[in-house]
Formats: structure tokens, sequence, C-alpha cells
């Protein structure tokens, strides 16, 4: 059969090489029936932001790779007259945080400046990729500490999704930039998503296999190998994803794979609050869509299983 294509992998090499390296991740994607990934621009040092970065990359992804590999760049505040060489050198898009993104090398972009780069993005004709959870809603919201999950997932609402999806939208009603989405975990944003599709915004969207696979109620405590942002959501957040998915609202699957080390998912303390945010799953992300895609008990799914399957997961190589 095809392999496919996943668009947002953190391979951490140069820098986090112990977190994830080519060698390793092209193995993973290979395993798990992937033949093309496309990295993205930070946990490795340096993050991929300017053509060195860029340079360092490719330097370091030579003779290690086990399937083909593309770079995003990095859209990070200052570096704005950096976009137009990277998006010549060959970058597929640009990637960009509304939020802290969990390493202080790679700073999130606020209002203005999001706005000024999306304008740039634009006037490249290249992409520009978000995650969008919205920093002041989630001041706002709890802080989380300990091994509870129910305090994990009140400290990054639902709504801080919504909010941070509508300020993308409005940039890019304002710039006409392209726009990409990246792992949506919020169920309740379809509906302004199934909107601006049917305005004809140029805006794609992704979820991934965690999303569409667990659910909230289902994680017990103190297992931080599911602590991911945004957060898995509940059960009828998962059922809205996988319609969605079905209808053409969700465009891509993609795995979102960033590991770490072990040691930082802080498994001995179940500490949901200070544990590494992403996790590992590129070698089993087609698997587990598939499963699920093909699965009885889910209706939204099983009544439209023909459908599904088709624009499934990360485009036919
Ligand atoms: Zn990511």
């Amino acid at each position: 059969m095809p392999g496919f294509v996943d668009n947002h992998v953190h391979v951490n090499e140069p820098g986090r090489t112990e977190w994830e390296g080519f060698a390793t991740a092209t193995r993973a994607a290979a395993l798990g029936g992937v033949t093309t990934i496309l990295d993205m621009p930070l946990n490795s040092i340096p993050p991929t932001v300017d053509v060195d970065a860029l340079r360092a990359k490719q330097e370091a992804a030579q003779g290690q790779c086990f399937v083909d590999i593309g770079f995003w760049g990095g859209a990070v505040p200052g570096h704005v007259g950096d976009l137009a060489g990277l998006h010549e050198a060959g970058v597929f898009g640009f990637t960009c945080f509304l939020i802290d993104s969990g390493v202080t090398e790679f700073p999130p972009l606020e209002p203005e400046e999001f706005a000024e780069q999306l304008a740039e993005v634009a006037r490249l004709g290249a992409l520009m990729i978000v995650h969008a959870e919205d920093p002041g809603d989630i001041a706002a919201a709890p802080d989380c500490h300990g091994g509870r999950y129910a305090d994990f997932l009140a400290s990054r609402p639902r709504h801080s999704e919504e909010r941070a999806i509508g300020q993308l939208l409005d940039g890019v009603r304002v710039t006409g930039a392209r726009a990409h989405l990246l792992h949506l975990a919020d169920g309740d944003a379809v509906p302004a998503l199934q909107e601006a599709r049917a305005e004809g915004l140029p805006l794609t969207v992704e979820t991934c296999p965690h999303y569409l696979t667990f659910t909230a109620e289902q994680i017990a405590d103190g297992h931080t190998e599911f602590r991911c942002c945004p957060p898995i959501r509940e059960a009828d957040s998962r059922d809205a994803l996988w319609a969605a998915l079905a209808d053409g609202t969700i465009d891509i699957v993609a795995s979102d794979h960033s590991p770490s080390e072990p040691s930082l998912k802080q498994l001995e303390t179940g500490d949901f609050g200070t544990a590494w945010g992403e996790i590992s799953g590129l070698q089993v992300a087609v698997p587990a869509v598939w499963t699920g895609a093909a699965g009885e008990e889910d209706a939204a799914v099983a009544t439209r299983q023909g459908e599904v399957l088709h624009p499934l997961v990360m485009q036919r190589h």
C-alpha cells in the first residue's frame, strides 16, 4: 500500500538528540508506514528560525534518514526578516505559537507581531501553521499541580482553543494568508471552522491520533504519558472530531510526535504540572487512526465509514 506523509513531527536534532534524532524518528516513521515526515522548527537547538539553522538541521539529517524529510521554518518574535530567506531555501511554511511553546528559545507571537508575520507570509505566498491556544484564557484558568488529570484539563480549557482560533481566522481574513490549524483537540471549535470553510478562507485543519483515540474520562490520575497541549478532552469532543474528519472540516491527521527523555515525563511523580508537555506517537499513528476509523463502536464513523477512510490521515504519497 502507499506510504503516508506525516506533516507534524518534532525531530530534536541537533541540540536535543537524546529526546529524538533523525535516525530514530525516521525509523519510527518507516515502521509505522510513513514515508515522508515534515520536521517542526522547535525543540532542536538552534530552532529553525533562519537559514543558518535550517542548514544545521539539514547537515544533522545527512546520512541518517530512513524516509524522506521536509522542513518547517519558525515564525518567532524579531525574525520576520528571516521568513523570505527560509521560504526561498525551501521550507514548507512557518510554525508559530500564540502561547508559550514549552521551550524558551521558541517564544510565542504577541497579537501585533502575529498579524505582522501573517502579512509577510501572505506576501510570500507561503503557509503559516499555528498552535492555537489563548494565553490569556489559560492564565485565567486554575493552575495545575499534582496528579489529577481533571486539574490538568481545567488548566487548559476548551475556550482557549476557540479564542485563539478566532484570532487566527481574523488574521486570515485581513491578510489573505494561507493558514493551517495544528492539532485541533476541541470539538466545540468545529462549527466556527465549518463557517470559515464555507466562507472560503484559505485554511486547513489538522487533528492528531491521540485526540481521536483517547478520552479524558479514560485517563487515570498520575498518567503523565497522556499529557499534551492542547489536552486530550472528553468523549463528546472526540466524537465531534471524528464527525469533522468525516465531513471534511478536518483535512489531515498528523502525529505531533514530540518525545522527550522518559524522566521529563515525570512518570514517577505523576505530576501533570511539571511533566513534559508532548507525546510520542509516530510509529503507531497510522494503525491507531485506521483502527479507530474501522471501529464499529463509534456510530459517527461506522455510518460513514467509506467516506472516513478515503480522506484519512496525511495525503497519500
Ligand atoms: Zn507539535
